[in-house]
């Protein structure tokens, strides 16, 4: 069928949650992607930082037929291997030492904000139900979440939100300290903010927040469904400011685009959870979790993150030269491979022109364009981008 086509049965027959752009992708290996007419594209977007490896990395893709013709699916009335195996590495390698496994990073964040509850009425006092948020987050379309969500673009149309939440600027320890009450239980954050416009807080933030949870008894929550398994230059993102969480949240990088979702605590925390407390049938089917042990071991074996460090220097570095020339150029800033570069205006129509170029960028809180490639992304691509990125500016400028 022709790209016409396939958009029109596109938007005859699904929900028009997105307004997606007109391409239909058929094909994608590493940081490049094919539409069904053939016509290649570079990607800057990595399926909203999912890919990390890149597109149909070998290793996953062979972890995935391998298992597929094993075992699917089991449900957790049993135990199976790849889930037991990726419980051990994820805790390894991280400050947990215990993983529960759902599909998303919505059910991810859906189980750390029970977890939170529970613990906290079951071992800190029963009106202890409050979770403080951050203005500019995002963790999801849950009603839950969406409550969690400090943006109000995602609460309308669809209140009463759930109780007990509140709001506060992110990156500002006292507004954090002023709105804490005696029936607050944990902070929930992204360390860095993704979706908010790729924000980026200071360490002494971070660490008198942690030093704050201490003292008052709190559960500190990080979301790092996006900032997770090597997306900044660290397999976790909280590594950078030499604390650790009580609860930490993973889903897009974990499984190279396979759904998966993992919310990682400490015993002590993971106790609140006894059978029945809560589930979810495809949690840790074996599929999944074989596709992120792949994805673990190919980090590891194939050196992933000094790439992304390399790569991180010399992106940023590029984008830092093209806002000297061009004054509409607000900021560059970012970790890892999540690197933002922050505009005087609406980025979405350089967005567009970079798709029709062949390159998928993408952009957030409304002006701000998001690099978010693969891990895997050469210097030379890196080029390919800037490029493009300074013809379309000069093409503005004019
Ligand atoms: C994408 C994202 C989510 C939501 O993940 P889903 O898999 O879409 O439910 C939650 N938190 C953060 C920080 C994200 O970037």
């Amino acid at each position: 069928m022709l790209t016409k086509e396939l958009i029109e049965q596109s938007s005859k027959y699904l929900c028009f949650t997105y307004n997606r752009y007109p391409i239909v992708f058929s094909k994608g290996k590493g940081c490049k992607l094919w539409d069904v007419d053939g016509k290649e594209y570079l990607d800057f977007v990595a399926g909203l930082a999912v890919v990390n490896l890149g597109h149909c990395h070998p290793s996953v893709v062979r972890a995935i037929k391998e298992q597929a013709e094993k075992l699917i699916h089991v449900s957790n009335y049993y135990h199976n291997e790849p889930m037991i195996e990726l419980a051990r590495l994820l805790c390894e390698n991280s400050f947990a030492e215990k993983v529960f496994f759902c599909n998303s990073g919505a059910e991810a964040n859906e189980a750390a904000i029970k977890l939170a509850r529970k613990y906290a009425k079951e071992n800190l006092g029963k009106e202890k139900f409050e979770i403080i948020t951050m203005l500019k987050s995002f963790h999801g379309r849950t009603m839950a979440t969406i409550t969690a969500t400090g943006q109000e673009r995602f609460h309308k149309g669809f209140e009463p939100l759930l109780e007990g939440f509140k709001y506060v600027p992110f990156n500002d320890l006292e507004a954090l300290r002023r709105a804490i009450t005696e029936k607050t239980c944990a902070i929930m954050m992204e360390p860095i903010q993704g979706e908010g416009g790729v924000n980026v807080p200071s360490k002494e933030y971070i660490q008198g927040l942690r030093r704050l949870c201490d003292e008052k008894g709190l559960l500190l929550i990080f979301d790092e469904v996006q900032t997770g398994i090597g997306r900044t230059g660290k397999l976790f993102a909280y590594e950078y400011f030499g604390i650790e969480p009580d609860i930490m949240t993973l889903a897009k990088g974990l499984a190279n685009g396979i759904p998966i979702g993992a919310m990682l605590t400490k015993d002590k925390f993971a106790s609140a959870f006894v059978p029945g407390a809560h589930a979810s049938t495809f949690g840790g089917n074996p599929l999944a979790t074989a596709a992120a042990l792949a994805v673990l071991h190919t980090i590891k074996k194939e050196d992933i993150l000094r790439n992304c460090n390399i790569v991180s220097g010399y992106l940023i570095n590029r984008l830092k030269e093209l806002m000297k020339g061009f004054d509409f150029i607000k900021d560059v800033r970012g970790i890892g491979l999540l690197i933002g570069m922050e505009l005087t205006f609406d980025a979405g129509d350089i967005v567009k022109k970079c798709m029709d170029r062949g390159i998928l960028i993408n952009y957030t809180n409304g002006n701000v364009l998001r690099f978010i490639p693969p891990l895997i992304v050469m210097e030379d691509e890196v080029d390919v981008l800037i490029t493009a990125l300074e013809e379309i500016f000069l093409g503005i400028a004019k």
